[in-house]
């Protein structure tokens, strides 16, 4: 008899096994897949090199909670990601910043007059709601065509205008020198990888991870008390009120018998090839090696659901799957698919710390009820 099913060894599965495994309950972990780990599964590759099996995985998080969380199962490297877009011919600085506009016009601002030549480009849009209106508004039309149309349009196959502002609102815009591509006070890669975290953070008595097993299969003969569900939230309800969509993305991997391939950990392309950017590894790694090892992403529909896309129409499907979450007895939803929620993974451990308080509270509450109505008999 296990306390929790949880379905998806993922962050936000694998947090909630290992804090209530301390607290206690007996878990069982499964995953469909092979591997434990989620999106973020690294592993060695037929030369030794460490990739990501899912795409680039950079962690960074303000959170000094999460950070503090995560580091009980990792050293850390530090490590602040950098990348260069390709543009009418020249690689510059993504996110805009000062460089990126000396160098694409042959000026030389400085921080205020690049801010006025903003402002003058800028086209105001009030109340600003969309991918597009977020990047127009900022920096108008002609650096939006150049860095964010082209891109936004391969990796969602929509036009920015059709996306809420939340999706382009991740990539800042500055006026400053700083060319890092996140700016969060904690910036820093697993020292031996995310795999091997998460095999610490799993290795508990309390817990049994079974993995290639879909959670249908077997739901109905392993006996637990409740379930924490970390999968597709319109598949958990048999896509009851039609499928939410996701967008997926191949991944075409490549080694070159060379030591450092690209001057940045990843490069965008905007507007050429059918990938949007090329990603390599050992920038984000470290790791000394006489080969590198490249990952460049495809856009697609079909495959692994890895990105909930945020429109008005898809957020008014997920309210509904959210109702009969919300009323499932026995059962606790998080992370990116089960919240379909484009969250980064430190978003992912902050909500599924947060269940864990509250599955904590809930516990309390019962027991204080139980512990009166004893008293009361
Ligand atoms: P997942 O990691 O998707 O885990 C869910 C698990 O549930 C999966 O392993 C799946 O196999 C399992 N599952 C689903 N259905 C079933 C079922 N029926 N039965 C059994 N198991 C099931 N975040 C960052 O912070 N920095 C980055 O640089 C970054 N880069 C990214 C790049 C790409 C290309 C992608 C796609 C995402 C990136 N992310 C990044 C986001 C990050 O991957 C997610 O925030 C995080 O992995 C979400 O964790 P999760 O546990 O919610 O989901
Ligand atoms: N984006 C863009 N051009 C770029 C980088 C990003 O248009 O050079 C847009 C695009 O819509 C992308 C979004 O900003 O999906 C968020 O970018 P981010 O790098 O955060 O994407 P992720 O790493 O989550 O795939």
């Amino acid at each position: 008899m296990y306390d929790y099913m949880i379905v998806g060894a993922g962050f936000a599965g694998s947090v909630l096994a290992e804090r209530l495994a301390k607290y206690g309950k007996k878990i069982l972990i499964v995953d469909q897949r092979n591997h434990i780990a989620g999106n973020a599964f690294d592993y060695y590759n037929e030369d030794g090199l460490l990739v990501h099996k899912y795409g680039p995985h950079i962690f960074h998080t303000n959170s000094r909670e999460v950070f503090d969380y995560l580091g009980n199962f990792t050293e850390w490297r530090p490590y602040e990601h950098r990348v260069l877009a390709s543009v009418d011919g020249q690689l510059l600085p993504i996110p805009i910043n000062l460089t990126t506009i000396n160098q694409m016009y042959g000026l030389s601002l400085n921080a205020d007059e690049v801010e006025k030549y903003l402002q003058s480009k800028a086209v105001a849009v009030v109340p600003v709601r969309t991918s597009e209106d977020v990047v127009i508004s900022r920096v108008g039309k002609e650096l939006y065509e150049k860095f964010f149309k082209g891109y936004t349009k391969k990796q969602w196959d929509l036009d920015p205008s059709e996306l809420d502002a939340s999706v382009t609102a991740r990539v800042p815009i500055r006026t400053n020198k700083d060319d890092r591509y996140f700016t969060d006070t904690y910036q820093a890669m697993p020292l031996h990888g995310y795999t091997k975290m998460f095999e610490k953070m799993l290795a508990h008595p309390n817990i049994s991870v079974m993995l290639n097993t879909d959670y249908k299969t077997v739901k109905d003969f392993i006996p637990y008390d409740r379930m924490i569900y970390t999968g597709p939230v319109d598949s958990f309800f048999d896509y009851c009120y039609g499928r939410l969509p996701y967008r997926s993305l191949d991944f075409k991997f490549e080694t070159r018998d060379t030591g450092q391939y690209q001057a940045a950990g990843t490069v965008n392309y905007p507007n050429e090839h059918a990938y949007t950017r090329c990603t390599e590894f050992k920038h984000l790694t470290g790791q000394q090696h006489h080969k590198t090892s490249l990952v460049y992403e495809y856009p697609q529909a079909e495959g692994d659901p890895y990105y909930p896309i945020p429109t008005s129409t898809n957020g008014a499907l997920y309210r509904q799957y959210q109702q009969l979450a919300d009323a499932e007895p026995g059962t606790f939803f998080t992370g990116r698919l089960a919240t379909y929620k484009y969250y980064n993974m430190d978003q992912v451990v902050a909500q599924s710390l947060a269940l864990f308080k509250k599955i904590q509270r809930l516990d309390a509450e019962m027991e204080k009820t139980d512990r009166s109505e004893l008293h009361a008999v």
